[in-house]
């Protein structure tokens, strides 16, 4: 039995999210990228994790168009976009596919991480490479 890991410090990726970075958990084991971060891998179950900026663009792998918004902060934004990008680090996470239309979306579609630092909590999303 693999003994819980203690909870994650997430500042360091908070902090970097706000700088304009984004940070992916990276396992020293395996090699395997991920987010959002964990004390442990959730490949080999390592506790060898430390972080890494993320590949700066990647490919749409998968993705569903919002119509009716789960909460009513984001009720004025539909239709929109949650993408699944496979990132060319590897890492696959998701986020809102921004500045694409509709129609346009196709499995491997290029975009690049963008990170958006106006608001309260920085957020990163995708956009065209
Ligand atoms: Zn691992």
């Amino acid at each position: 039995m693999i003994p819980p890991a203690g909870e994650v410090d997430a500042a360091a990726f908070w902090s970097a999210l706000d700088d304009g970075t984004l940070l992916v958990a990276v396992c020293g084991a395996c090699g395997h990228r991920w987010l959002p971060p964990l004390a442990t891998c959730p490949r080999c179950a390592s506790r060898d994790v430390a972080s890494a900026p993320a590949a700066p663009a990647g490919v749409l792998y998968s993705w569903t168009v919002i119509h009716l918004a789960a909460d009513p902060a984001y009720a004025a934004e539909t239709p929109y976009t949650v993408g699944l990008v496979e990132l060319d680090d590897g890492t696959r996470l998701y986020g809102r596919v921004v500045g694409v239309d509709h129609d346009d979306l196709r499995d491997g579609l290029r975009l690049r991480v963008e990170i958006d630092t106006a608001g309260e909590q920085p957020l990163w999303y995708f956009g065209p490479e």
